[in-house]
């Protein structure tokens, strides 16, 4: 067993920590205020390579390791989840299901814009009736000579007004269930497809979340991604992957506001002393520090079994479940160590406490990771 990062590893988590100091850190409240889309530092971003870094470089992508997206997500997460959340996304919920499932045509046409940063995605799975129960789908795509005809609203998208090129899920034979699920690549600008308006979010505002309606569009066969059937296994999938970006995305939002605590404790005096000497705040950084420590080792367990080949499907849950509390109680701590600044917006933390909840919600709440987990052990 070797804990020591490669050189490599170092580089790219510090280059990750570099860009989040001097592109996004200025200008995080505001965007956060205004419920402003980074869009300028998500170019950029896409540019250092940041949205495609497990891609193949044949296909546009970084051609790293998920222990270095880790790294990756965790600095941008430090500083502004809502850049850190259009990350997850595209490299594990949109790159990675076109690398593995689509085909050469699909890849060439999408997956290169899409891990190059030239182009945005967007996963499409939950409906108004479908969030946990991701079986309840209730938009149709019905095969019509060499298309489908997709109807139906989809619900909470990430890069919903932002992307260029969505995967949608949707029921193509309904007596088939879940086995009748497939996953198409849509065009932002097709004909019948309309994006919502922006949702007014406790945190993460500056990202860019809205319901999808589709009304007969025509999607070609060709943009079917694998075999006839296969989307709702497509979707678990993608999603076992996306739960270590997020995972990794709470383990941020915990150690930025963490690494702020402590700063403040050393410098904020009270009856005469720096805050850090009296035990009571000392006992709390104690917690936050072994907490998030924990936190990290089992995202980058997950992020080796991934790298390995192993089954990561209970790693990534156990991850995303611990990672995503360690973020609550951290941040929740980190306003109280801060005091009275801890509840303004000047000192990061109460943006970082409502950023960090909608990590035990979305990509399967704490209690749908429970049951991921739980199934594991049963059926061991
Ligand atoms: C900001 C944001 C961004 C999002 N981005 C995306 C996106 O890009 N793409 C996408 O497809 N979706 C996205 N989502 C949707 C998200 O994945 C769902 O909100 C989430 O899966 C929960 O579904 P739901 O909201 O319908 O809650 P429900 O499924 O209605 O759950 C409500 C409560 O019941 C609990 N519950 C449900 N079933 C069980 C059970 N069997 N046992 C125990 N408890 C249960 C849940 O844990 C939860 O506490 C996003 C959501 C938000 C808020």
């Amino acid at each position: 067993m070797d804990f020591n990062l490669t050189e490599e590893h170092i580089m790219i988590r510090d280059a990750a920590r570099d860009f989040a100091q001097t592109e996004l850190l200025p200008g995080v409240i505001e965007r956060d205020n205004k419920q402003e889309f980074p869009k300028e530092q998500i170019k950029k971003m896409g540019e250092l390579g940041f949205l495609g870094m497990m891609v193949d470089p044949k296909y546009g992508g970084s051609g790293l390791d998920t222990i270095s997206y880790v790294l990756a997500m965790e600095e941008i997460s430090k500083i502004d989840a809502s850049a850190s959340v259009v990350m997850s996304v595209n490299n594990s919920l949109v790159c990675w299901g076109l690398e593995h499932y689509g085909n050469e045509e699909q890849k060439q046409k999408y997956l290169t814009k899409l891990a190059s940063g030239e182009s945005l995605g967007a996963f499409c799975l939950s409906e108004p009736e479908a969030g946990s129960d991701a079986t309840s789908q209730k938009t149709t795509a019905i095969e019509k000579d060499d298309h489908y005809l997709l109807n139906g609203t989809k619900n909470w998208i990430t890069n919903g007004r932002t992307a260029d090129f969505y995967i949608v899920i949707a029921q193509t034979h309904i007596d088939k269930k879940h086995k009748g699920i497939n996953a198409f690549i849509v065009e932002k600008g097709w004909k019948g497809f309309d994006v919502g308006p922006k949702e007014d979010k406790l945190g993460i505002r500056g990202s860019d979340t809205h319901s999808l309606q589709f009304n007969d569009v025509k999607v070609p066969k060709e943009n079917r991604i694998g075999e006839d059937g296969f989307g709702f296994k497509f979707a678990m999938k993608s999603l076992a992957g996306g739960r270590i970006g997020i995972a990794s995305q709470a383990l941020g939002i915990a150690s930025g506001a963490y690494e702020l605590a402590l700063k403040y404790s050393k410098e904020r005096k009270a009856f005469g002393t720096e805050i850090c000497n009296h035990q009571a705040i000392a006992f709390k950084l104690a917690d936050m520090a072994t907490q998030i420590e924990a936190a990290r080792h089992l995202c980058m367990k997950a992020a080796w079994d991934k790298d390995q080949q192993n089954d990561y499907t209970m790693s990534g849950a156990m991850a995303k479940l611990y990672a995503s509390q360690v973020a609550m109680d951290t941040t929740v701590e980190a306003v109280q160590i801060h005091g009275g600044n801890g509840f303004v917006k000047e000192y990061h933390v109460e943006r970082l406490m409502r950023d960090a909840k909608i990590t035990q919600i979305y990509e399967g709440t704490s209690e749908i990771q429970k049951i991921v987990i739980s199934r594991g052990l049963i059926d061991k």
